[in-house]
């Protein structure tokens, strides 16, 4: 399997290199040259496959170039960190199935794609016989996954930047009480803005960047979505062994289009999902996109599903790919227009494409915390603020079709949102009761390049 670059501008490369590239070298983000076709004799072999055995029988049709019982290893290694036994279960609460992708580590479905990560790289480095320092900024999810992903692990030290006491207090503590030696976090007393421009900073810094093989862990890794696929099949088998229906419906909250892009890929490979319904919180590019053609830039607003609070999705070049019918110049041509307007125009033909695979809907915060409420009330049971912004678009948009809603995280990582919608304390899973209580350690710096790029030269690996 070799993978290229939306933007078609490099060789095709195996699937070891595309993990070590993350972004394309041409600028773009790369896919497989082609999505393997899984036909309905070898769908319906996989219907009774562990998790474990059904990611490998997934992900080995893209990975090709890792030896089988070695990947099948990375694979088991990867999700015994899941405190389920299911690792991502599906559970019906009043005729809504809840995906629950939050029994990893740090509580968040980040989980699935990076401890898988983590395990990717040290394996691929030490075959290589290199080193990789993995600097990022976070707002507060991505930063703890990563954090977990890659702790204890050999030839690779991690940086994280954060904005100090702009975290929830649950996520610094996820982050800070990590004392691996090759874990640092920095507490940057600025914004996450100021966070994200330091780290585009020090990439944009060639040599720096080459001296001290500088590495990065966002969702735009192709490993990253090709973990996430699994669970798409996993619950679909689920959920149609239990309705006894195969056209699905499944309900995305989404920021980045990176977990949403995963249900696209395991659609195009042949899994029957009837349509994704494409779920946002007030900062709604993408819904416009879809249900009106708008596809143009606004403000971030920040809400209670902060994971979400994003404008332009950067996964969505992935699904833009296809949408122009895998003709790269006009990919080019589209970010082009994109980056002097801050818009992009579409055909009336490409939007009817879009609306026979995506249905979308908006969740302000009012209707999210309303979500949360009345669904507890209705069945006991307590959603995170972004799940419910996807529980909530799929009540309002999905009739008479099985809906599975993906439960991105943990109420319990989120307490304030859930309280104040319900009046209830969720309950703390073990990973973080005392977490307060446990040594912890990080950095406190100025938001000044200079010393966070001595400070990485010093503690780099
Ligand atoms: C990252 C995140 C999302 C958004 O996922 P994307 O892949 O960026 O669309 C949703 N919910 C939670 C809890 C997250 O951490």
């Amino acid at each position: 399997m070799k993978y290229i670059s939306t933007r078609g501008q490099i060789a095709p490369v195996g699937f070891k290199d595309a993990v070590m590239m993350g972004l394309a070298t041409d600028g773009g983000l790369l896919l497989p040259e082609q999505i393997p076709a899984i036909d309905a004799a070898t769908l319906a072999s996989w219907k009774s496959l562990p998790y474990r055995e059904l990611a490998f029988a997934i992900i080995s049709r893209y990975a090709d170039d890792i030896p089988p019982a070695d990947l099948q290893r990375l694979i088991n290694r990867s999700y015994d960190s899941f405190t389920h036994p299911e690792i991502t279960p599906v559970v019906n609460k009043d005729g809504v199935h809840i995906l629950e992708l939050f029994h990893g580590p740090t509580l968040a479905f980040k989980d699935v794609a990076l401890q898988l990560l983590g395990n990717l790289f040290e394996y691929l480095l030490k075959e290589r016989g290199e080193r990789m320092n993995i600097v990022g900024a976070t707002s507060g999810d991505t930063g703890s996954a990563a954090i977990y992903g890659v702790r204890g692990k050999e030839n690779i030290n991690i940086f994280i930047l954060h904005p100090n006491g702009k975290t929830s207090k649950i996520q610094a503590l996820q982050m800070t009480t990590v004392t691996d030696p090759n874990v640092q976090n920095i507490a940057v007393e600025g914004t996450f803005d100021d966070c994200q421009d330091m780290v585009k900073a020090l990439f944009n810094d060639l040599p720096f960047k080459e001296k001290y093989a500088l590495g990065a862990v966002n969702s735009i890794n192709w490993a990253r979505v090709l973990a996430q696929v699994v669970y798409y099949f996993y619950a679909w088998f689920r959920v149609a062994e239990q309705t006894d229906q195969q056209e699905l419906v499944f309900a995305v909250p989404t920021g980045n289009f990176g977990d949403i892009f995963a249900g696209y890929v395991a659609k195009r490979m042949g899994l029957p999902i009837k349509s994704l319904l494409l779920a946002t919180n007030e900062n709604n590019i993408l819904t416009r996109f879809i249900n009106s053609g708008d596809y143009s830039i606004g403000k971030v607003v920040a809400t209670v599903s902060p994971s979400m609070d994003i404008q332009v999705a950067s996964n969505f070049e992935r699904y833009l790919y296809y949408l122009f019918n895998e003709d790269a110049g006009r990919l080019r041509a589209a970010f082009a227009t994109f980056a002097k307007t801050g818009r992009m125009e579409f055909t009336a033909e490409e939007l009817k494409r879009v609306r026979a695979e995506f249905s979308s809907c908006t969740i302000d915060q009012a209707g999210t915390l309303k979500t949360i409420a009345d669904f507890h009330r209705k069945t006991g049971y307590l959603l995170d603020p972004h799940t419910a912004v996807g529980v909530g678009a799929a009540l309002e948009k999905v009739k008479g079709l099985p809906v599975i809603c993906l439960a991105t995280a943990h109420p319990a990582k989120f307490p304030d949102a859930v309280k104040q919608a319900t009046g209830v304390e969720p309950p703390q899973p073990k990973s973080i009761q005392g977490i307060d209580k446990l040594p912890s350690r990080c950095t406190v710096m100025a938001a000044d390049l200079a010393k966070v790029k001595a400070f990485i030269m010093e503690k780099a690996c």
